[in-house]
């Protein structure tokens, strides 16, 4: 989307150029303070798409890549910095707030939605300025849920590979169609309820649980306790946030109610679903298929090429191995569109915090954790 705040493009023939008009040019963004700016765990992508917005609309910000993440080791590289920028594995645990603030950063960026890898607890003690990204193309992650969710379901995975080898032999591709079959989601904020107004297309029957239930949802379909949506639904998609009263939500119990053979998609945060748990209801058969953007242990492996490594982690290496499990490497939100409006919100955000101005994205505003959705208490 265009940005309101850009500068309309320049004429295209040169106009004369009276002698008034040899005044300086004024600050593209008059109103922003000069702010250093720490990146942790950058990409190329990254780098990309924040320099792009930080030339046009703040230019008075200087920004340093890092291509490491943020971690107890590393914060020391944010020296001199008033800002850190972080992703969705940076470590900003108490101790790495402490650092920070020790080395006199001010404020914590985040190019993300979900922040239960901050403690803002320690941040808000620190007096430190915290924000997210709370909205960017929810459609992004919602459309890519309904590809995973497809792509195990009509095994197009492993289609891809076998007609690449000339088998074409369909055993073991059979699937089912969607249209009829209940879609139960988990959490109906702005991915949740994207993914509703995508399945209605496909003429699914949806049903919801969520302890802050949204009017928009009730045209799509309807609210349920989270053991009636387990116990009716073909497919489960996750979409709440991860905190304490989410931990695990999906585990050997909850798992058990679920329809056998039922499929289980994930594009939340990894530690929504208790992974031992999950591999044991594969293993019976008891679920019929499980679709992983997020996995509870990729922090330190996610993001990064392990392919010549002996990875440790016994239970992805186990997943893996179930020709019914689809993972990827927590890529929903990964499209341009995304990419822009990350960028844009997150060097907003900074110019709120530079200019002392309301953030709406805070989540700690004057010494005060704000009330927010999805961190209030659970209340069914
Ligand atoms: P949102 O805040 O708009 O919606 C979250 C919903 O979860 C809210 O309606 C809230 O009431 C509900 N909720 C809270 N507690 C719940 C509980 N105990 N049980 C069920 N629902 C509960 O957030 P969103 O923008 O829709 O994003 C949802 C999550 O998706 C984020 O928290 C983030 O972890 C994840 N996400 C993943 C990716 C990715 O690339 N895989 C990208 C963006 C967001």
């Amino acid at each position: 989307p265009r940005n309101p705040r850009a500068l309309p493009s320049p004429p295209t023939t040169e106009p004369p150029t009276p002698e008034y008009s040899r005044r300086p040019l004024p600050d593209p963004s008059p109103t922003s303070a000069a702010m250093k700016l720490s990146v942790f765990s950058a990409k190329p992508y990254d780098q990309e798409y924040l320099s792009r917005v930080q030339q046009r609309d703040h230019a008075s910000f200087s920004v340093t890549y890092h291509d490491f993440a943020l971690s107890e080791k590393t914060a020391s590289l944010a020296a001199g910095s008033d800002a850190v920028c972080v992703f969705v594995n940076d470590v900003v645990s108490a101790p790495v707030l402490a650092s920070l603030s020790q080395l006199g950063v001010r404020a914590v960026l985040l190019r993300c939605a979900g922040f239960n890898n901050v403690d803002l607890a320690a941040a808000e003690r620190h007096g430190l300025f915290v924000a997210n990204v709370p909205s960017y193309s929810p459609e992004a992650v919602a459309e890519f849920a309904v590809a995973l969710l497809q792509t195990l379901n009509r095994r197009t995975h492993r289609a891809y590979n076998r007609v690449r080898e000339g088998n074409f032999s369909l055993d073991g591709l059979l699937g089912r169609t969607l249209h009829g079959k209940t879609v139960g989601i988990v959490g109906v904020g702005r991915i949740g309820l994207a993914l509703a107004r995508i399945l209605r297309g496909f003429g699914c029957r949806l049903v919801a649980y969520d302890p802050f239930p949204l009017p928009e949802f009730t045209e799509h379909g309807e609210y349920v306790a989270l053991d009636a949506l387990l116990a009716q639904s073909d497919f489960v998609s996750l979409h709440c946030p991860l905190m304490d009263a989410t931990k695990h939500v999906i585990n050997a119990a909850t798992l058990a109610q679920m329809r056998r053979g039922a499929v289980l998609v994930n594009t939340s945060r990894g530690g929504l679903i208790d992974t031992k748990a999950l591999i044991a209801a594969l293993k019976t058969g008891h679920l019929g298929g499980v679709a992983l953007d997020v996995y509870e242990g990729e922090g330190g492996l996610f993001y990064q090429d392990h392919s010549g490594d002996i990875i440790q982690d016994d239970d992805l290496m186990r997943l893996m191995t179930f020709p019914n499990v689809l993972m990827c490497g927590h890529q929903a939100f990964f499209t341009e569109e995304a990419l822009t409006e990350i960028a844009e919100c997150t060097l907003r955000n900074l110019e709120d915090f530079a200019e002392k101005r309301h953030c709406s994205n805070s989540l700690v505003s004057s010494g005060k954790p704000m009330v927010r959705r999805d961190s209030a208490p659970v209340r069914i």
